[in-house]
């Protein structure tokens, strides 16, 4: 049966058939997986999709996979939450969190792309699979492949929080710290994936990695009631996911599924691994790479793949994008716990920091329908909190002891109402 996707460079537009590979051998620019939008449009209605499963597989036909194939783990479907809490906080009026804190297996919107690559790996043929990893691409990289009883390589810089390795030696992954940052592993895994033949999810099968992205889109359109939103503020690491997301909506008017509206795209970055953001701020068509140094660190990718890409979206869309400091992040962080009840990792508090900083600066008006997307669990990244709670002493177990203890006035928060702009 003839497959209704294949490979296309970005720049030159050559085809290639579906293959391990991620540059055109033409013009050196990155691949990028095209589906035929006339095959998936007969058989693909709201309805069809709301009785489709409760994962992100029921948008199958719009993704790199081949029509009969069975998904063997559910990913994605996360809730869009109303955030009216957050929003007075911040000045908003009309804003919704896409929660992927809870996305299945392991946490992070990364279960997206690697339920994706990893299909492909298995119809190429690879027995081992493995990434390069700021973390959560590891986390679920290991968990599925697991799953799989693939064998599984993953390579990440030494300094990564501890949480995200355990998270991955957990599954039986073989991890292999690196003495270097994002950029030197990344190379690193180019090198092994060509000398090793293996499928490195990031690497040689990054235009399909790449597509699982995009149900992150397809979900807040049907999500709103097949409906988009005015803007939608998205943390960028490598800048793919913002790209996707932009696609997944174009594909979405151009299959009748939406009504056509201008969306802007706003993208997020930690101050101190913002190559992006710069770019964006400061009108260059290059990005200049950076030397990463942040607590954020499942975003601190110096020299971003799609850095290029993440530009032109946010430029084309009329968007805008902003960085945070450590400390911003932090408090965003506990701001969003504390109001909406979603404990996020570093990159979510990237992303809500930035959210209000974007209000703060009129770039967003109040009432205009806002997604912003929450991409990683807090519990990951429990290190960022040190030393903002204080311990408290125990209490007997008696009425009055805790009467006394009430009225020391504990019942504050010990961090609370932080301001995030
Ligand atoms: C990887 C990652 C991102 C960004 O993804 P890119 O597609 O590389 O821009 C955002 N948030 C979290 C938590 C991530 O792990
Ligand atoms: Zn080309």
């Amino acid at each position: 049966m003839a497959l209704s996707y294949e490979l296309r460079c970005r720049e030159c537009g050559k085809r290639y058939d579906n293959a391990p590979l991620s540059i055109c051998d033409e013009c050196f620019s990155p691949l990028e997986v095209v589906v035929d939008l006339d095959a998936a449009r007969a058989d693909f209605t709201r309805e069809k999709i709301a009785a489709g499963p409760t994962s992100m597989w029921r948008y199958k036909a719009l993704l790199p996979v081949p029509d009969d194939y069975v998904p063997p783990t559910p990913a994605g479907w996360t809730p869009l939450l109303k955030a009216p809490r957050l929003a007075q906080r911040i000045g908003a009026t009309n804003l919704y969190i896409k929660n992927d804190a809870v996305c299945l297996p392991t946490l992070s919107f990364k279960d997206r792309v690697v339920s994706v690559a990893l299909a492909n790996a298995q119809i190429f043929g690879f027995d081992t699979v493995g990434c390069s990893s700021t973390g959560n691409l590891a986390n679920a990289v290991a968990a599925q492949a697991a799953r799989l009883g693939l064998k599984t390589y993953i390579l990440v810089p030494a300094d990564l929080e501890a949480a995200k390795i355990l998270n991955t030696q957990v599954y039986g992954a073989n991890l292999v710290r690196i003495d270097g940052n994002y950029d030197h592993v990344n190379r690193l895994c180019s090198q092994i994936a060509d000398r090793f033949n293996w499928g490195f999810v990031n690497v040689n099968l990054r235009p399909y990695y790449a597509e699982g992205s995009k149900t992150v889109g397809y979900e807040i359109a049907e999500q709103l009631g097949w409906r988009l939103p005015d803007n939608v503020v998205v943390p960028m690491a490598g800048g793919s996911l913002i790209t996707k997301i932009r696609k997944a909506f174009k594909e979405l008017i151009a299959l009748g599924l939406v009504e056509d509206k201008p969306v802007r795209f706003f993208g997020a970055q930690a101050t101190g691994c913002s190559p992006i953001s710069t770019a964006v701020k400061t009108g260059a068509d290059h990005i200049e790479p950076q030397r990463p140094s942040t607590i954020a660190r499942s975003l601190a990718i110096g020299n971003p793949a799609d850095g290029v890409y993440a530009t032109r979206c946010i430029r084309e869309s009329g968007g805008w994008a902003e960085d945070v400091s450590d400390v911003e992040i932090v408090s965003a962080i506990q701001e969003l716990a504390e109001t909406e009840g979603v404990f996020t990792e570093t990159a979510g508090g990237v992303t809500t920091a930035v959210t209000a900083r974007l209000y703060a600066h009129g770039r967003i008006k109040p009432d205009e329908l806002t997604v912003t997307c929450i991409t990683g669990n807090g519990l990951k990244t429990t290190d960022a909190l040190n030393g903002c709670y204080e311990t408290q002493r125990a209490v007997r177990p008696r009425l009055t002891d805790f009467e006394e203890y009430l009225e020391e006035g504990h019942q504050e928060l010990a961090f609370g109402g932080v301001n995030v702009r």
